[in-house]
């Protein structure tokens, strides 16, 4: 119990020194680290902990982004489902909840190493759906190393359920959900995800605020911003992976 408290609080005020949650988002993850750790076990932690650490490295690859320091929505839209798995695990004792949790965290992984990784790629990403292509960075796009990143990406958390229960099959289910998240991800943030465009610099942005003035709705959904996206595409793999678990 003592660990179990001590370890998340070690991540959260590691967070704090890099500065790159705000106050609100860093209090909320050091709760749902708390939850995940005292009732999903060590092993379970050890896996939001390199998401955790593999997000903030990933940000400094991605130059595209006009603002860097996650906030509540973001830890909520990452986390959220993925607690929710170790919570009914907690209470059902079932252990499809607990392989559940490493396909959920696979996902979010997935779609951050590749949104990031992926953007290095030297040809340029494509729309999924006109095979057009698109500038860098833009979301929904997707490459060939992006997709390739995703798939390691459900391998790396993959591994890590491994130390917990080695089971090779599950091993496979949390890859290929790692890699499925990342793809749903795109997909919707091709279809739905609001764009908007700066009336003063013309630029096409994710913001509804650009060089401090209202930006205009050109795509997509207001009410679709990124956190939505990913919310959905946790729970896109929280339901797939449970019908295939059960
Ligand atoms: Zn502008």
């Amino acid at each position: 119990m003592f660990l179990s408290v001590l370890f998340p609080s070690i991540l959260a005020l590691f967070a704090l020194y890099k500065n790159k949650i705000t106050n609100s988002g860093i209090i909320l993850s050091w709760l749902l680290g708390i939850i995940i750790c005292c009732l999903g076990g060590y092993t379970a932690f050890l896996a939001l902990t390199i998401v955790f650490i593999l997000t903030i490295l990933s940000d400094k690859i991605k130059s595209t982004r006009d603002d860097k320091t996650r906030n509540i929505m973001q830890i909520i839209s990452n986390v959220l489902t993925a607690s929710i798995c170790i919570v009914l695990f907690y209470f059902t004792s079932n252990n499809i909840f607990y392989i559940m949790y490493y396909c959920v965290i696979a996902g979010s992984l997935s779609d951050t190493l590749a949104s990031s990784i992926g953007t290095l790629s030297k040809s340029k990403p494509i729309n999924i759906f006109t095979l057009k292509k698109l500038k860098i960075g833009e979301s929904g796009g997707v490459s060939l190393l992006g997709l390739f990143i995703s798939l390691v990406g459900g391998m790396v958390m993959g591994s890590i359920y491994l130390i917990a229960q080695f089971n090779l099959m599950n091993f496979i289910i949390i890859s290929v959900m790692g890699f499925l998240g990342s793809v749903f991800d795109s997909v919707i943030g091709t279809l739905f995800e609001a764009k908007y465009k700066c009336l003063k610099c013309h630029k096409k942005t994710n913001n509804k605020i650009h060089c401090m003035k209202k930006t205009k709705l050109i795509k997509g959904y207001s009410f679709i911003d990124n956190n939505m996206v990913n919310l959905l595409s946790n729970i896109f793999v929280f339901l797939i992976s449970y019908f295939i678990l059960k």
